[in-house]
């Protein structure tokens, strides 16, 4: 017998017929004599549907209530999933965040997990209870309804199959796995039969929304056996492991993208110590990420550009701080560019190999794209190009890494 944790994304739920599909997949495990936890979704759509509606009723709301009203959508398809694995015949209930408890921090849409007591799950498990759980909602330690930030139900599996030390934690989602790059762009993109958690990471914070970055952290630091695979098709998906599983290493091993973020320049700042505090410590104050940075060289020893990229979303509380800010940090103007996208190389092989950069540079060159920022760590490259030119930069690196399918 073994102990699964089996997640849904939003598409294996979208409507009570794919319920059924999905309750069949978790029947099969409870057939085969296996002790099954359940994570589901809200159905497809419902989740952006529930943000609209709180923006629509005030765009500057509480994010106490914005969590309040966006859970909601988990507490459907659990109940609904319940009911359904009930008429098959196998007793099951549902739990919602609080009910378990998964215990949060505070921080409102995008909360961490602190701790989930799995006391009351094993105990119904060991009767032969599905445990249908709401992914992406908890509870923080005053007992508000917390969530885990867009994508949160996937890090809701896999927390769970941590606590639950779980023998797997399958992740069924609308692709039958990882792929070397979005399937959806690009359409030579080829599945992966085995990836390193370390590339997985890079993949889902550089923007391959397969995984949500913390669910991959979390499988990392737990050592939970992670597999994504397809709730529509029978047939094995993508393992994430240990890199000492893998055998062959590929120089690249996947290529992701990022429409999200947006870049700042702040034209002829002063070049003076500590300027670069000045510009990034009150953004650090207002809770904003920034990601890439590049500061130019001074020509006459006393202004300089800066550039740097922060979350489309945060873009004009940015502009609006650095201006605030203007007359003491000392730069000439802000131009803000939402229209970019930051492309990404990933592979482990890299650490071992010289030029992969260099071909990356040239690739693009032969197609006329301008690298308008880059940035580099041990086992990836990131660059920002103009958004009109993604698509067809991901197909050409793609070909140029030799990642296209066969045939
Ligand atoms: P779910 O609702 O099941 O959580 P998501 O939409 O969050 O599903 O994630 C699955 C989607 O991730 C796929 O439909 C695909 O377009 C996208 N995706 C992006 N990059 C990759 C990749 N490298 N491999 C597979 N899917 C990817
Ligand atoms: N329903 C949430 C979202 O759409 C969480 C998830 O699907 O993982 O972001
Ligand atoms: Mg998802």
């Amino acid at each position: 017998m073994a102990r699964i944790v089996q997640k849904f994304g939003g598409t294996s739920v979208a409507d009570l017929n794919r319920i059924r599909n999905a309750a069949e997949r978790v029947k099969r495990a409870v057939d085969a004599g296996d002790q099954v936890a359940v994570v589901v979704s809200a159905m497809a759509g419902e989740t952006n549907r529930l943000v609209d509606l709180v923006r629509q009723a005030s765009p500057l709301h509480d994010a106490r209530e914005y969590d309040a009203v966006v859970a909601s959508g988990e507490q459907v398809t659990s109940g609904l999933m319940a009911i359904v694995l009930q008429t098959m015949g196998i007793q099951a209930r549902s739990f919602q965040g609080w009910q378990m408890p998964l215990k949060t921090d505070n921080a409102h849409s995008r909360a961490r997990i602190l701790e989930i007591d799995t006391t009351l799950m094993r105990q119904r498990m060991d009767e032969g209870v599905v445990a249908v759980c709401a992914g992406f909602q908890g509870v923080s330690n005053v007992g508000r309804i917390t969530t885990l930030g867009r994508g949160g139900s996937d890090t809701s599996a896999v927390a769970l199959a941590a606590a639950l030390e779980a023998d797997r934690c399958d992740i069924f989602t609308d692709v039958d796995g990882v792929y070397t790059c979005d399937p959806r762009i690009v359409t030579k993109a080829r599945k992966l039969d085995r990836i390193t958690y370390e590339e997985m990471l890079e993949m889902a914070s550089l923007g391959a929304k397969v995984l949500q970055t913390r669910s991959v952290e979390l499988a990392m630091n737990h050592r939970v056996r992670v597999q994504v695979l397809s709730s529509f098709e029978d047939k094995p998906g993508t393992l994430v492991v240990d890199e000492d599983e893998i055998m062959e290493h590929e120089v690249v091993s996947g290529i992701a993208y990022n429409r999200d973020e947006a870049k700042i320049t702040l034209r002829r700042v002063a070049d003076r110590p500590g300027v670069a505090a000045a510009i990034f410590g009150p953004l650090a104050d207002a809770g904003i990420n920034v990601d890439m940075i590049v500061q130019n060289v001074s020509a006459d020893g006393e202004t300089t550009d800066m550039t740097f990229t922060v979350g489309k979303a945060d873009l004009d509380r940015v502009n609006a701080l650095l201006k605030d800010k203007q007359a003491t940090i000392g730069f000439g103007e802000v131009i803000c560019d939402s229209g970019v996208v930051k492309v990404s190389i990933i592979g482990v092989g890299m650490r071992s190999h010289a030029g992969v950069a260099q071909k990356m540079f040239s690739t693009l060159a032969e197609r006329g794209i301008n690298i308008q920022v880059i940035s580099t760590s041990e086992i990836k490259v990131s660059i920002l190009i103009a958004e009109d030119y993604a698509e067809l930069a991901l197909r050409a690196l793609h070909t140029a890494y030799g990642l296209d399918a066969i045939g």
